[in-house]
């Protein structure tokens, strides 16, 4: 299992998403930026369109003035020529002068004054007053020549005048000659303010709209509508003002330019809104870029969790709170043989469930629903689509989800078939070897037995002999034949006791707990060992203190421990040569702590090395030429078997100790 991280995500994956957004980002401000031309363009169309049409409109307007003016000034003209022909030719001229002379200044405002001269330009009458403006003659020169009087006398038609100043007032005379039979009579002299001219013909809705500004030929200001000026860059038409003529120009300027606060307004929201849209996209380039960034840390995670599910050899299966399956591994596919689409969506009973554990696989599944599976995991035996049973064991855990809702269970699936098998293997051979363990002891007894049955049976031979040697004297007593006869039934008792011990020893046998007295098992195993300790000169000491533990035990699987400790402790203290005598000692003791029995089996050999103590209980580990290394092993099976413990403490007199500890109530 080697599930790699994967340290940086595959290039060509994350880089297209990238390019991508680049791309659509860049298209995205193109079409946003060729948008705002566009409306950018189709605004200046406009404008132009209008600013066209105002010139238009403000031309014909110019145009409608000049000519209204034009009319206006020729209708005063022909009026002023009918007065000029009555005077010459009615009676009464003085008094016709008057009556139509006011009446003319009555109505018509942009005339101020009108003059009568006699033919020599001496003043006859004039209304108001008969004395012409003195700066309509000074600006014909020194001699008071009047130019324009002279053109209309000699043309004998009307004649203007230029443009001259009376009182800072812009004004101008109308010459029209008076002829009598073809003489000249004298000369009508209209005289106009050009204020009260512009004043008076143009109408309000032109003033409203336009500045009108009367220049002469040098482009000085004359006259003006209004004083407040139209803004510079505006359209403006200029038109010769004739008559009067003589270079006047008539300026029109228009005061507002075409849809100028409108179009600005839109203009600058528009910009104000391309702006906006750029930030926007700005924005929104942030956004997808961590979207993106996002996105490839889920990839990522997502790859990694696929390769470590892929790796694990651990089956793994989801289930909701239903017990409907939502995931299985790639693990758990290959266990139990189906495809995941065969699994998801399953409810109880499932298709792997073994038709003969049905009944028991129903029941943990629905104690698992219920949140009471065993926390150390079950076992139970699943089938594979192909028929085959195996062993399987299940740890189950809550499925919490991202708001900490518990939504269901995950259940981790171990095939643990083999292993079984390879403990039931273990078990066995470990078994046999227990027996063939026995059968070395007992070959190693062999001899030791031999000798030891010799003592009872010598004992047994000669107390018979004594017997029948003092029945064929007959010198002897009731209770002297009674004791030494009670004497070989013990001999032969002890006798007996060996032999059965060594059968029991030898049988193979399944091992039985029943109720047995420890300090029973231990007294057998001393009286076992004991020749072949005292043949080595080793002295046992027991330290029961009178106690009688009961506990359930296999007897001769304790003796069986008890004789290795003890034939360990012997042959450790006999290896060396020249060990004391009161070093020779191998103590055995009994005692009760915290609900434990306690047997110590202390010797004052060598002791063993810390380096050793950890080997110690590993099978085939030994230091004896011929020894197997088998029996601590087994010494500890045994003792575990018994839900007890051994292990190894340092003599802090010299030597050795192994403790056993035995519940005194055993499961
Ligand atoms: P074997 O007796 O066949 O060697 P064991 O498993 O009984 O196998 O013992 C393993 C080894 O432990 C022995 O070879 C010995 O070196 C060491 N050993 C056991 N008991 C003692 C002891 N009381 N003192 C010193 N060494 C011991």
């Amino acid at each position: 299992m080697d599930p790699q991280p994967p340290a940086a995500p595959p290039t060509l994956a994350a880089g297209q998403p990238i390019r991508w957004s680049n791309w659509y980002l860049t298209a995205s401000k193109l079409a946003v930026g060729l948008l705002i031309a566009l409306l950018i363009a189709l605004l200046w169309l406009l404008r132009d369109n209008e600013i066209e049409e105002q010139r238009s409109t403000l031309i014909a307007d110019v145009l409608w003035l000049e000519q209204s003016l034009r009319f206006h000034l020729e209708g005063n003209a022909q009026q002023l020529q009918q007065l000029a022909l009555d005077i010459a030719h009615e009676e009464g001229r003085s008094q016709l002068f008057r009556t139509r002379g006011q009446h003319l200044i009555k109505t018509k405002a942009e005339l101020i004054q009108l003059v009568w001269l006699d033919a020599t330009g001496n003043s006859v009458d004039g209304l108001p007053t008969p004395d012409l403006p003195s700066a309509a003659l000074s600006i014909f020169g020194g001699a008071q020549t009047n130019t324009a009087l002279d053109l209309a006398n000699k043309l004998g038609k009307s004649v203007y005048s230029q443009i001259y100043r009376e009182q800072e007032q812009p004004q101008f005379d109308l010459y029209v000659p008076i002829y009598e039979n073809r003489r000249l009579r004298g000369t009508l002299v209209g005289v106009y303010s050009l204020n009260a001219l512009i004043k008076e013909l143009v109408p309000w809705w032109f003033a409203e709209k336009y500045q009108l500004r009367v220049l002469d030929s040098n482009g000085e200001v004359l006259a003006s509508n209004s004083h407040v000026r139209a803004d510079v860059g505006t359209l403006s038409y200029e038109v010769p003002f004739d008559p009067p003529g003589d270079g006047l120009l008539l300026q029109v300027s228009v005061y507002r330019s075409a849809g100028s606060i409108a179009q600005t307004l839109i203009a600058t929201l528009i910009v104000l809104l391309a702006g906006a849209v750029f930030w926007s996209l700005w924005a929104v380039r942030g956004l997808i870029a961590r979207r993106i960034e996002a996105e490839q840390a889920l990839r990522a995670e997502h790859a990694f969790r696929k390769a470590m599910e892929d790796s694990l050899t651990v089956g793994m299966r989801a289930r909701d709170r239903s017990g409907q399956i939502t995931y299985v591994n790639p693990a758990f596919c290959r266990m139990v043989g189906f495809s995941a689409e065969e699994l998801i969506g399953q409810r109880s009973p499932n298709c792997y469930w073994a038709p003969e554990e049905m009944e028991k696989t129903q029941r943990l599944h629905d104690s698992v629903m219920e949140g009471r599976a065993p926390s150390e995991g079950f076992e139970l035996r699943f089938m594979r689509k192909n028929g085959e049973r195996f062993d399987a064991l299940v740890y189950e855990a809550p499925l919490i989800d991202a708001d900490g809702r518990h939504t269901g269970w995950m259940g981790s699936v171990l095939d643990v078939t083999e292993r079984k098998r390879a403990e039931e293997l273990a078990r066995q051979q470990q078994e046999k070897l227990q027996f063939t363990a026995r059968l070395v002891t007992m070959g190693e007894m062999a001899s030791t037995l031999a000798h030891e049955l010799n003592q009872p049976l010598a004992a047994i031979a000669s107390y018979n002999t004594g017997c029948l040697n003092k029945l064929e004297s007959g010198n002897f007593t009731r209770e002297e034949l009674i004791a030494a006869l009670g004497k070989l039934g013990v001999q032969a008792q002890r006798a007996g006791r060996i032999i059965r011990q060594v059968h029991d020893f030898v049988r193979k046998s399944e091992p039985k707990r029943v109720p047995c007295d420890l300090a029973e098992i231990i007294d057998d195993s001393i009286g076992f060992i004991e020749p072949e300790a005292r043949k080595r000169g080793i002295r046992i000491v027991r330290e029961i203190q009178g106690m009688r533990p009961e506990l359930m035990l296999d007897q001769v699987m304790l003796e069986q421990v008890l004789l290795n400790l003890m034939r360990n402790a012997i042959e450790a203290m006999s290896g060396i040569a020249d060990l004391p005598a009161e070093r020779r000692l191998l103590t055995v003791k009994l005692a009760q702590r915290d609900g434990q029995m306690e047997i110590r089996v202390i010797d004052r050999g060598p002791g063993i090395p810390a380096e050793t103590q950890k080997k110690l209980f590993t099978p085939f580990f030994s230091t004896k030429p011929d020894g197997m290394g088998m029996g601590l092993n087994i010494c500890r099976s045994i003792v575990e078997f018994h839900h007890g413990r051994l292990w190894i403490e340092d003599n802090p007199a010299g030597g050795s100790i192994f403790v056993i500890t035995l519940p005194v109530r055993q499961p």
